[in-house]
């Protein structure tokens, strides 16, 4: 049994070769651990597929474990990231919208494929795929390993920056999930939504508490205050919005591979004493050693 209270070295937020991530379910597990992570998530993008072996994993290098993902969201024209927590995995309503959500992927990745060859990049779609691990699940990160160990860019960055960001040439706009759906899906299964890394977006004030309140209104209780996509100006900001709208603050890592991510598992700041960790509010979800 772990103590879970404020404190808790908490990382309810990363990624597995189920979604974009390089390493599997077992070796985030053994990672976390070893970086002092009592309670984890695994978070895969719009997939649920790799929960029963991170929910098992995560037992046997003794940790707890929250049921995570992320599902993709098209709000005002942008892409918005709703992390889902404590869930019922095997929820119909749940697993049939991811499946939906993750429907369209193939057919963006060779448009996006098309756009870089015109821009003299051959036989992307044939390399990306080479680094996918869920053929369900090919993203815009497996373009950019693909980009960078073929000599294109020197690093993932450079890609996003390049040729993968709206207005170019390897950027497809992309029809996600509702954030109604969205919020619905994780709530309706036994879960808290959590807004992911809010300071990402580059929304406007107004935009953002458009979000936020609509969010809200469809049942959302939570916000990503620490993550590895945060500044420490962004948590702190973060802090005061989580505290304004009374929601719940969240801490993940967002990690999806050692030579890539910016944030290790579990090597992120504590919560602000102020805030009210999900966790607290999910104690009856978590799955316990
Ligand atoms: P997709 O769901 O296919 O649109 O891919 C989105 C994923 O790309 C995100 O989950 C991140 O892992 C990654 N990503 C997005 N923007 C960047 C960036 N600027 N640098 C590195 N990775 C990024
Ligand atoms: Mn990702
Ligand atoms: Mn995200
Ligand atoms: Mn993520």
């Amino acid at each position: 049994m772990i103590a879970i209270h404020a404190l808790t070295n908490a990382d309810l937020h990363c990624h597995s070769t189920v979604s974009d991530g390089t390493l599997s379910p077992e070796q985030l597990a053994t990672r976390a651990r070893a970086n002092g992570v009592e309670l984890w998530a695994l978070t895969d993008h719009d997939e649920v597929g790799g929960q029963a072996r991170a929910l098992a994993a995560a037992h046997a290098a003794g940790m707890a474990y929250l049921t995570g993902c992320e599902i993709s969201v098209s709000f005002a024209g942008r892409v918005v990231h709703i992390v889902g927590l404590g869930f019922d995995h095997e929820n119909r309503a749940l697993v049939e919208g991811l499946q939906r959500t993750r429907g369209g992927r193939e057919a963006r990745a060779r448009d996006m494929a098309e756009g870089l060859a015109q821009v003299g990049i051959k036989g992307a779609f044939e390399g990306a795929l080479k680094y996918v691990g869920n053929p369900e699940l090919i993203s815009r990160t497996h373009f950019a390993r693909f980009l960078v160990d073929s000599g294109h860019c020197n690093d993932v960055s450079e890609v996003f920056r390049r040729y993968l960001t709206e207005g170019k040439p390897g950027f497809v706009a992309h029809k996600w999930a509702s954030l109604k759906d969205a919020v619905h899906w994780i709530t309706e299964a036994g879960g808290v939504a959590v807004i992911a890394h809010p300071g990402r977006y580059d929304f406007t004030p107004t935009e953002e508490y458009a979000l936020i309140t609509e969010f809200m209104g469809h049942g959302g209780r939570g916000i990503e205050v620490v993550t590895g996509s945060h500044s420490a100006a962004e948590a702190l900001k973060y802090t005061d919005t989580a505290l304004e709208f009374g929601l719940w603050a969240s801490r993940g890592s967002d990690f999806h591979c050692p030579d890539e991510s910016r944030t290790d598992l579990g090597k992120l700041d504590a919560l602000s004493g102020r805030l009210t960790p999900v966790w607290d509010a999910l104690k009856a979800r978590i799955h316990q050693i």
